[in-house]
């Protein structure tokens, strides 16, 4: 069923990769009521202040794409903050918003919640059938903790909590840190500071031979609001393009849209993670969702977002 074009919608996160997207696809169908905080004005670590934002506000949806994210560096390097940032987040807002009357909630996790060696392509039921990869273990235990707490509230409430698991996204907003952003706004950004400085090389982490599937985030938002206005069940729904590149065909990629005409160099004291990661999102084609936007396509876009803002 659609929502109510006025209905009151939270986008928690709203300043990031994935919230900024929900918030435009929001805007464009027409809604009218989204209520939006940044840091400064909610903290969503804080358990209290939480409380008091929903008891005052009475969203009726909720979209829970607040998170601390980052790639395989930021998670090996700050293990803590991922876990503690990421429960405490989830934990309040799960919690106030069943407890405020919020009618649904969708929240947002990552294809990393799956095991390490899981079946390819990775289908929902793998969840939780094997070891994590490690680079990101703390991140996905908190992701993991976040659908079990979706599943426990519908179970116990009857309470309309739902999950969906995008896979690696990329898009305007992304996160182009050199070290602790993903790989592609960190190669866009290389490349495009190595076009600009004349450099001849551009390191490029590990092996090279990771596959990885990449959907534009606007194709994320999209699918976001569509089972927002068509799935309420327990399981968490996997979000991906279906498509698989490598590494090193991704950064032939990103090097053709960004321009660069040098060369790459391979370092091989970087991890390469896991070696393979594709989402089975049958479940989400059955429902009659499918993604629009190509590599080549969303990159082109990505890029001149990052020309123009930068
Ligand atoms: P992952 O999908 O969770 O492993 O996270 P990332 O997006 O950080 O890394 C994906 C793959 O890209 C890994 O094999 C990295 O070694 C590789 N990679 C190559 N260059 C870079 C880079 O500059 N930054 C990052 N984050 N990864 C890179």
């Amino acid at each position: 069923p659609k929502l109510d074009k006025s209905a009151k919608i939270f986008v928690a996160g709203h300043r990031g990769l994935v919230g900024s997207a929900v918030v435009r696809r929001l805007r464009i169908l027409g809604y009218t009521n989204l209520i939006l905080r940044n840091h400064s004005e909610l903290d969503l670590t804080n358990q209290s202040a939480v409380k008091t934002f929903f008891s005052l506000e009475k969203p009726h949806y909720v979209i829970l794409a607040a998170a601390k994210v980052g790639g395989i560096h930021a998670n090996n390097t700050y293990p803590a903050d991922f876990i503690t940032i990421n429960l405490q987040i989830q934990t309040n807002v799960i919690d106030s918003a069943y407890r405020y009357g919020v009618k649904k909630l969708l929240f947002l996790g990552s294809s990393c919640i799956y095991p390490k060696h899981a079946p390819q392509p990775i289908p929902e039921s793998a969840l939780l059938t094997g070891p994590l990869e490690p680079t990101n273990e703390w991140y996905a235990v908190a992701k993991i903790a976040g659908i079990k707490m979706c599943q426990a509230y519908r179970l116990q409430y009857k309470w309309d909590a739902i999950s969906a698991m995008p896979t690696n996204l990329y898009g305007p907003n992304d996160n182009f840190h050199p070290e602790n952003s993903h790989v592609l706004p960190a190669l866009m950004r290389r490349f495009h500071e190595a076009k600009v400085s004349g450099a001849k090389e551009v390191v490029v982490w590990g092996s090279g031979s990771p596959l990885r599937e990449f959907l534009h985030v606007d194709d994320l938002a999209d699918a976001v609001v569509f089972l927002l206005e068509n799935y309420s069940d327990l399981g968490h729904v996997n979000v991906g393009s279906g498509k698989e590149v490598s590494i090193k065909e991704l950064a032939e990629l990103v090097k053709e849209v960004v321009g660069f005409e040098g060369e790459l160099v391979w370092d091989s004291s970087k991890p390469d993670g896991t070696p393979r990661k594709l989402m089975d999102s049958s479940t989400l084609a059955k429902l009659g969702w499918e993604p629009k936007v190509s590599l080549k396509d969303g990159l082109v876009d990505t890029y001149k977002w990052y020309v123009t803002t930068q």
